[in-house]
């Protein structure tokens, strides 16, 4: 099998087709090219040497595009001239998806939770001002919540309203704590995946809309070592490396005491690189002791119960698994970016 001799294929198609008018001759000749030249074509290229095999197979193939789309387009017109379908017609294979990168993580995190008792638990995305601020004992005057920039919804009189009725969207998924722990008793294990939304400038790092993940355990007797435990099992699990854990002092309203933790980078081996801006660190997760006023708000006894809450940005953790150095990425919809994953 020759170069030549497929150009003659080619060739001796091309004029044959051209000469018939009938789109049912037409797709006989396909058929026949198909089913005779082009199969003792690529029956002959076993005996080739490899390069030549390449080389041959490339042509045959591309030949082979030639003939089957010529086949489709007189299938098509053979459609619409007789409104009929042609169910030898070759088929076109549809477009399949993929799971979009933060949801094949939250599903991950899920897995791992899961597996150390955790109960997956979602709420509401509107919500409302008690649960976002109040009940997580976020002052009145606090600064904090003037550092939250937050998308507050427009309503008639809501100066008027209560805590309870004045709508948000809201800026966190810890609101779902106190809304899981009202009316059930500890000791709870859950955890609260979900999407959160700040009233942002959108650029590389921050997004209007992102996705959290909310952990809280609350027992008898839960201490920082029973945090640090799961927490350290957890980000082993995930990066699949023995990680070490740091924490440092930190501040939100909603425990006492609270801490940042960084985990050491497990890109470079705590040696320093672009991900943990050369500090061998990663800031990834805010937490602390769940503090007494948000048990007594969620009506639990904060005499007798105790335990830990902490919450991890999914976005974070995806663009550091996969080097993406841009937030927006994720929700641009470009299915160049999606189709990676
Ligand atoms: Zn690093």
């Amino acid at each position: 099998m020759t170069r030549d001799k497929i150009e003659e294929i080619k060739t001796k198609f091309l004029e044959e087709i051209k000469k018939e008018k009938s789109t049912e001759r037409k797709k006989k000749i396909c058929k026949k090219y198909i089913e005779e030249e082009l199969s003792s074509v690529f029956c002959s290229l076993k005996e080739l040497t490899s390069e030549k095999k390449g080389e041959i197979g490339k042509m045959a193939n591309e030949l082979k595009k030639i003939i089957l789309e010529e086949m489709k387009q007189g299938g098509e017109k053979n459609r619409k001239e007789k409104g009929k379908i042609d169910v030898t017609f070759p088929g076109e294979s549809p477009q399949i998806g993929s799971i979009h990168p933060l949801t094949k993580l939250q599903e991950r995190c899920e897995n791992i939770f899961s597996k150390m008792g955790f109960t997956v638990v979602e709420g509401p995305e509107l919500e409302n001002e008690w649960y976002n601020f109040d009940a997580l004992n976020f002052k009145k005057d606090h600064p904090v919540r003037e550092m939250q920039d937050t998308l507050f919804v427009k309503q008639k009189n809501r100066e008027n309203l209560s805590e309870k009725e004045k709508l948000l969207m809201r800026t966190h998924t810890s609101c779902v704590q106190v809304r899981y722990m009202e009316g059930r008793k500890p000791p709870f294990r859950i955890i609260v995946p979900g999407r959160v939304f700040r009233n942002e400038t959108t650029d590389s790092s921050h997004e209007i809309n992102f996705y959290q993940l909310e952990g809280l355990m609350i027992g008898e007797k839960i201490s920082v070592a029973n945090f640090k435990s799961v927490i350290g099992y957890f980000f082993r699990e995930l990066f699949q490396s023995d990680v070490q854990l740091r924490l440092r002092p930190s501040f939100f309203p909603f425990t006492e005491p609270s801490f940042e933790v960084d985990v050491s980078c497990s890109i470079c081996k705590m040696k320093g690189c672009s991900t943990c801006s050369h500090t061998g660190w990663i800031e990834i997760v805010g937490a602390g002791m769940v503090h007494p006023n948000v048990l007594e708000n969620a009506k639990v006894d904060s005499s007798k119960f105790n335990g830990f809450a902490f919450g991890v940005g999914l976005d974070r953790v995806a663009m550091i698994e996969h080097k993406i150095n841009d937030i927006r990425l994720f929700y641009g919809g470009d299915l160049r970016f999606l189709k990676q994953f």
